[in-house]
Order: C-alpha cells, then structure tokens, then sequence
C-alpha cells in the first residue's frame, strides 16, 4: 500500500475486517494482491474466535445440502432467503474442505472421517467440531498461520472503516481512521474492489 496525501492505494482489493469471512477471502483470491483491515491485531476484535458449538455442513452419509437447507429455513420461521441458504449449505462441505486443508484440526474418528455432531434444529448430524468447543479458536489458528505464509496478502492492524467512499455512484474504497484516534483526519484507502466483512 502506498501513501499520498492522506490517501492510500491499496494494491488490488480492500477487505474491510479480519474475522473467518475477511480472511477466508483473502485467501481465496490469492495469488491476487489483497489488503485486509483489522482494527486489532489478527485474532482478536473479531467474534470469530469465540464460536464455540462448531460448523454445520451436510457431509454424513443420508444427508444432503436440501436438507439442511430446509432445516434452516424452518428454524428462522420465515426470515430465512430462500436463495442464501440453498446457496450457503450447496457450498459447506467444500469450505470444510477449505479450511482442513489450511490446517484447522477438526475432530475425525479412528478412520479419518469426521466426527459429526448434532445441535439445535438440525435434522442430520452435520457439526464439525474442533476439541469439544474449540472450532472458532483453532480454526482462526489455523486461517492466520495461512494468511501469513501467503505473501499476496497485506494486513494492515490498528484501522478502523468509517464510512464507504463513492465516485460516480461507483465504492472505491473507504474513509478510515485510527483506532481510538477520533480527532484524527479521516484516511482514505483507495481500492479497485472493496469487499465487507466487518462480521454481523
Ligand atoms: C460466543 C459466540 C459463539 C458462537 N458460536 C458459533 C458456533 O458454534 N457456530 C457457528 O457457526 N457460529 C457461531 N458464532 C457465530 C460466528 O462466530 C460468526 O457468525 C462468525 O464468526 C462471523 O464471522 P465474520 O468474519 O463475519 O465476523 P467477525 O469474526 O466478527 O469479524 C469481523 C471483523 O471485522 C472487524 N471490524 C468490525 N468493524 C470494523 C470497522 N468499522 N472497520 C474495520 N474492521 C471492522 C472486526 O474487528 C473483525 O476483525 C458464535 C458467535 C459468538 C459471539
């Protein structure tokens, strides 16, 4: 990233946050240079490494992505995009997959399968877990040590997104500020994509 006049250029996309989903982007677009902004440093600030019951996706023998799609939208009573949770449980198995191979030590049986629990409205055993109730922690462990190892990815700590910038109704970037600096002269980090992930 480089500096002008209050503004930096960041090198290829801006992600704004640096919890699972701002990571796991970032790595996804590897070899492709990214910027990632985490107001703390990597592994905290983000809710993240708290999440404690572990991840559903329907990988058990019997079980499908419907299915488990079904029993979302059941359990959010009418809330629940029809679309996004087709989409999102269609997509779980191979983002396990993902993070397994970038190093998270999910819970497998003597065979290497995984051990698949089952939690609140789920019809299926479909939880991967990580120690019991380590999956959040281990698996932002495992996500960091990647993202370190991948030199297209540039982290940048201790900033905080104020607002989205727009030129010609187009977003190329954001106004950003220093942590706990509310005085200071808002910075703005210009991108060619900027990608929101500042968690929920
Ligand atoms: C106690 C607890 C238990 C949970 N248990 C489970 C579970 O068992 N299974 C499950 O699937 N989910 C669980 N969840 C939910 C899960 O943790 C979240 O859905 C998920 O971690 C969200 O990831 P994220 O990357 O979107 O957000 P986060 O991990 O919260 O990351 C957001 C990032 O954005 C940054 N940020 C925020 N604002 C700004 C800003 N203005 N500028 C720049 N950066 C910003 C934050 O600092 C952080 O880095 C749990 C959550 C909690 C709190």
């Amino acid at each position: 990233m480089t500096t002008f006049d209050n503004t930096l250029y960041a090198d290829g996309a801006l992600i704004v946050g640096a919890g699972l989903a701002g990571l796991f982007t970032a790595l996804k677009l590897a070899p492709r240079p990214v910027t990632v902004l985490s107001p703390k440093p990597l592994g905290t600030g983000a809710s993240s490494a708290w999440a404690q019951g572990g991840v559903a996706a329907a990988m058990g023998e019997g079980d499908s992505p419907h299915a488990h799609a079904q029993d979302t939208e059941m359990a959010g009573a009418g809330i629940v995009d029809h679309g996004t949770a087709e989409g999102v449980t269609a997509e779980a198995v191979a983002r396990i997959e993902d993070l397994a191979r970038w190093g998270t030590p999910f819970d497998r049986d003597d065979f290497g399968n995984f051990e698949l629990g089952r939690e609140a409205a789920h019809s299926a055993n479909r939880i991967v877990k990580v120690e019991g109730d380590r999956a959040g922690w281990a698996i932002m462990q495992a996500i960091i040590a990647q993202v370190r190892r991948t030199p297209s990815i540039r982290v940048v700590e201790g900033i905080t997104a104020l607002s989205l910038a727009r030129e010609n109704g187009r977003v190329v970037g954001v106004y950003c500020r220093k942590l706990g600096d509310r005085y200071s002269e808002p910075i703005f980090v210009r991108a060619r994509a900027t990608v929101l992930a500042a968690g929920g």
